[in-house]
């Protein structure tokens, strides 16, 4: 393992809060990093050893970015595939691989995959335009109420809308997308799964996931889930076999519906470390962002257990607040015990943007939950 205390480079696309919380481990282990992001105000700028700002979707800013590190990850997945596969052409090391992402990037690919190698995942047709659902709907080939969803560049629950009827079609974007049955599910689940490059594999434990009702975003992350040990064996069994089908290297997040008839479905995968993963920071033996650089760099897996249960509440911009951004009474969270806030280094709100998180640990979940729902309340992310 030559990465540390080397001329070694790891080169990082996109320098956002996930980047940041990747380079502390870069830093513990003194491993060199250069960061690409379009921002001039990225959150990783600081931690990195070398900070380049260029579009992480432009092929020569990705390219040239690429060919002067040893070994090339990404925290986001939106980048530009072509550039990845002629540097790994070339030799630079690139993880997870461009025919990872590529089958991932797209949600309609990513569903044929699971098909592929039968995974469970709802049931979903794939139209090249939105407008060709009409079609389908006069053909009674699909029936009300669906999901549809933007075949690429969705995230945080843009690019996914419930439809109930015509008129709900009408406002989105005439783009390649796919329609899912509305799964009736009574909770979501999440299996973080990191592979490394001699595959080695292993699982954290399920967590649940709480999502706001409006904003459609993961609000507490429930570490671990509270479902039987029969359902957590289950979804794991299911995140292994998916990240082993994907011949991914890396942390791959799968997230899952637990339906009313406790079927495990698979809703999607995420190439990288996952917002259901930050609470392994603070609660289990190794982070998942520590279990990303082992993974990609050929190091031994970390153990994926837990030291305590843990609640992660996402710090979002409250509504109506735009500008210079205030953590108004941080004070008083972090005289709560085992409360710990992570601030993304943002410095502009807007509603719903994620500022930052903050983990609770505590020997039994469901009090972990009641200090989490405490803090909610008291923290607000405001603007002067
Ligand atoms: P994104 O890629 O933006 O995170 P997701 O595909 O994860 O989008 O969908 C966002 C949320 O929408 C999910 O977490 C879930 O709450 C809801 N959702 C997505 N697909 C379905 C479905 N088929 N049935 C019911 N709810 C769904």
């Amino acid at each position: 393992m030559k990465c540390f205390s080397s001329n070694f480079k790891l080169g990082i696309l996109g320098g956002g809060q996930l980047g940041k919380m990747l380079l502390y481990t870069t830093r513990k282990f003194d491993i060199h990093t250069c960061v690409l992001d379009p921002s001039a105000e990225a959150p990783s700028k600081l931690a990195c050893n070398e900070f380049i700002q260029g579009d992480l979707m432009d092929y020569e800013t990705v390219y040239n970015f690429g060919r002067k590190v040893d070994t090339l990850t990404f925290e986001i997945e939106n980048v530009n595939i072509e550039a990845l596969k002629a540097l790994e052409k070339e030799g630079v090391k690139v993880y997870p691989s461009s025919k990872t992402l590529d089958k991932i990037q797209n949600k309609a690919t990513q569903k044929l995959l699971y098909i592929d190698h039968n995974l469970p995942t709802a049931a979903f047709q794939r139209f090249a335009y939105t407008e060709e659902i009409n079609l389908a709907i006069e053909h009674s080939s699909i029936v009300f109420p669906f999901v549809w969803k933007s075949a690429q560049f969705g995230y945080d629950g843009n690019g996914v809308k419930v439809v109930r009827s015509k008129k709900d079609l009408q406002d989105l974007p005439n783009v390649e997308c796919i329609t899912e049955e509305l799964v009736p599910f009574k909770t979501e689940l999440s299996v973080i799964v990191s592979r490394n490059i001699e595959g080695e594999i292993k699982a954290y434990p399920a967590v649940e996931m709480e999502f706001h009702p409006e904003a459609n975003q993961v609000e507490y992350v429930l570490c671990p889930a509270r479902v039987s040990e029969e359902i957590a064996n289950k979804a794991k069994k299911i995140a292994l076999k998916a990240s082993a089908a994907f011949n991914h290297v890396g942390i791959l997040a799968v997230e899952l519906f637990l339906t009313n008839n406790d079927e495990i479905l698979i809703n999607e995968v995420a190439p990288r470390p996952h917002n259901s993963g930050h609470q392994t920071i603070e609660a289990s033996y190794t982070s998942q962002f520590e279990q990303h650089i082992r993974a990609i760099l050929g190091m031994p897996l970390g153990s994926t257990e837990n030291k305590l249960s843990s609640v992660m509440v996402n710090l979002v911009g409250a509504e109506n607040y735009r500008g210079e951004v205030v953590y108004e009474n941080i004070d008083k969270i972090m005289k709560m015990n085992g409360v710990t806030p992570h601030i993304y280094g943002k410095k502009e709100t807007r509603p719903f943007r994620k500022m930052g998180h903050v983990t609770v640990v505590h020997s039994n979940i469901e009090d972990a939950r009641t200090i989490a729902e405490k803090v909610k309340k008291s923290i607000k992310v405001i603007s002067k």
